[in-house]
């Protein structure tokens, strides 16, 4: 199928040139020091936009738009205000076409999206969907996660080896610190594989489209910055029993594990993530005294 073409089959001409055309126009060969694999697939752009739908009431928000497939994509599924973050200036001209095109509903950040505070670009609900520069992604999930509240969704593309360690169990090569925090405060899934070949150029591995969506009641609230520490302190070192790993804590590691009611001689990956939340509250229990 032709890149004008939908899953349907139907015409989904939005009356902008094709993006290689666009890409030829403005010279916009990908630069891998912005981490750039450009997507060309409408069928695929699309599948990613109608999976954040609806987008027509919500305040969205895309990182790297680059030549403009996905956010032309979300402005054709009816996102009413997207704002685009995109740190290389020679995109600029094209997103500003794209904008001319769809009047009032497109705005762009010429600048880093690592600086940018998010949360102020619209009210909630707010949904970020980005085809994520591979360089800075986990970085920025990081980021939005500590204030996670304040999104209704994420739907990502990573390296499918970031999208396996967001949804990752315990006792499996793939769980860590991201799929902790991930999974207490979201919900994941992986939505879709994507091949190598989607990408110009392509990268070295499949991608994965993950959507990330806030749980409306964790049970449990606790510190997330302790959370953040005491998961980075017990995978830093994940092959060490945790009696060991955890004494970068600076507590008593064996009244803490007590506390938790967890084994001194448990390993990190062993753990859920119920037992890092009862980690994290009797870590920050005994810090208060
Ligand atoms: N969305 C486009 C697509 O799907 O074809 C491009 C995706 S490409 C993987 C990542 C994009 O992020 C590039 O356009 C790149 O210039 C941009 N980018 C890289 N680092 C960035 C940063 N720190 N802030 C904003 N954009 C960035």
């Amino acid at each position: 199928m032709s890149e004008e073409t939908t899953q349907s089959g139907t015409l989904a001409n939005d009356g902008l040139p094709p993006l290689r055309e666009v890409i030829a126009t403005h010279g916009l060969s990908a630069q891998k020091k912005f981490g750039q694999n450009f997507l060309f697939d409408l069928n695929l752009t699309g599948r990613i936009a109608r999976a954040a739908a609806p987008l027509d009431d919500a305040t969205v928000i895309e990182i790297g738009p680059g030549p403009g497939g996905l956010t032309r994509a979300l402005l054709f599924n009816g996102a009413k205000n997207l704002t685009v973050i995109e740190r290389d200036p020679r995109c600029q001209p094209v997103l500003e076409q794209i904008s001319n095109h769809y009047p009032g509903a497109l705005h762009v950040i010429d600048g880093d999206a690592l600086e940018v505070d998010v949360t102020k670009l619209g009210p909630a609900p707010r949904k970020i969907v980005a085809n994520l520069p591979y360089n800075v992604g986990t970085q920025l999930l990081l980021g939005w996660l500590m204030q996670i509240d304040q999104f209704a969704s994420l739907t990502l593309m990573f390296q499918k080896e970031v999208a396996e360690r967001v949804v990752a169990g315990p006792k499996s090569k793939a769980y860590g610190r991201l799929s902790v925090l991930c999974q207490y405060l979201c919900d994941c899934d992986i939505l879709f594989d994507v091949h190598r070949s989607a990408f110009t150029p392509p990268p070295k591995v499949t991608s994965a489209v993950v959507q990330l969506r806030p749980k409306p009641d964790r049970g449990t609230d606790i510190n997330l910055a302790s959370l953040a520490k005491i998961t980075q302190a017990a995978f830093g070192q994940r092959r060490k029993m945790l009696r060991a790993s955890l004494k970068t804590l600076n507590v008593n590691v064996g009244e803490l594990l007590a506390k938790a009611e967890i084994t001194e001689t448990a390993r990190a990956e062993e753990l859920s993530v119920a037992d890092f939340v009862r980690l994290t509250q009797a870590h920050d229990e005994m810090a208060a005294l």
